[in-house]
């Protein structure tokens, strides 16, 4: 990498340098980040263009530090967190003569938006220089794609794979009792052949629908796959969770799903396993209550049963 020294020569060379205040300030407005320069007190003396857009604030609304964290951190324990990190960051800076690189805030921009912010700080001779990086658009990218790999495109429930990391999650955070049941409509595959994959599709979204209604809040529905559902009850018992089983099994039965030109009255069978007693796994709950559902299934369909050991 050139030394500063080389890019100065090289600068002066181009005769760039013969007219700094022309130049620089028009080079700086052009940097896509955002840059502050503040002297040793603190002050702001200098913002970008890009600091200005990234913002919103001009140098004259930020001037003074004190109006600055109260202006960008609304809420004062955050602001008291980051502006101890910040004294911390200065410090370092200071006697280190390093950058400090890359931490994260959330900021309040002037127009009341909040975005996260990359901060580096690193002290050149007599002043304190600033870059801000707006990370708003990868973290909002990250949460799509976590959003996306979780849920299941037809119905918009949680998928399999939420299903499994949820259940693990309860495992290993030994919340009992937990209860697990499975569910599958019955005779799926006359919908389809009579009605059409389409006509299928449509009966899924709203069984879906209907029985993430009966469910309350960190009860989890999951699309497992094909016309199979699962749903994991933190905290509910054999009873408690028999009767949720029950619940679904109505939402679906107690009224045909409207489907032109004519209704389609489908069922679910239902099968539940309950683990109370931290002995089991994931895996071993769920084939017993997939036991459960095939018992319901031989049992006639549109019934729900429940292992209980
Ligand atoms: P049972 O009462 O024993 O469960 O009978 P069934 O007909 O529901 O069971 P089977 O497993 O034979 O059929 C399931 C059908 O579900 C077969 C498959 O084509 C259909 N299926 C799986 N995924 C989808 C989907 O995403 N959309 C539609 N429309 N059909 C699907
Ligand atoms: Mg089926
Ligand atoms: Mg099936």
């Amino acid at each position: 990498m050139p030394s500063a020294d080389d890019a100065f020569a090289s600068l002066t060379q181009l005769g760039l340098l013969h007219d700094l205040s022309g130049f620089v300030p028009k080079v700086l407005d052009l940097l896509p980040i955002g840059l502050q320069i503040d002297n040793l007190d603190h002050q702001t003396l200098y913002v970008n263009r890009s600091f200005t857009a990234l913002f919103g604030y001009g140098l004259k609304d930020i001037e003074y530090n004190d109006l600055w964290f109260d202006l960008v951190y609304p809420d004062p324990v955050y602001r008291a967190f980051v502006k101890a990190r910040w004294l911390e960051n200065v410090q370092a800076a200071t006697e280190q003569d390093t950058s400090i690189d890359g931490y994260e805030r959330l900021v309040r921009c002037k127009s009341g938006v909040d975005k996260v912010v990359e901060f580096y700080i690193r002290r050149v001779g007599d002043f304190f220089v600033y870059l801000y990086i707006d990370v708003s658009p990868r973290h909002a990218m990250a949460a799509e794609l976590r959003r996306l790999a979780h849920t299941d495109e037809l119905t918009g429930l949680p998928n399999r794979r939420f299903f499994f990391e949820m259940g693990a999650e309860l495992f290993a955070a030994r919340r009992r009792p937990l209860s697990l049941l499975t569910f599958d409509i019955d005779h799926f595959k006359s919908v389809n052949d009579g009605r059409g994959h389409a006509a299928g599709d449509q009966v899924l979204v709203e069984v879906a629908a209907r029985c993430r209604a009966v469910l309350e809040d960190g009860q989890t529905l999951a699309r497992l796959g094909g016309e199979e559902f699962g749903v994991l009850l933190p905290g509910c018992g054999a009873g408690q969770a028999q009767a949720v089983a029950e619940r679904i099994r109505l939402a679906v039965a107690e009224q045909p799903i409207a489907l032109p030109p004519e209704p389609v009255q489908v069922t679910v069978s239902v099968g539940g396993a309950c683990d109370a007693t931290e002995a089991g796994d994931l895996g071993s709950l769920l084939l017993r209550a997939d036991h459960a559902l095939y018992a319901a299934k031989r049992g006639g369909r549109n019934k729900t049963r429940f292992t209980t050991r």
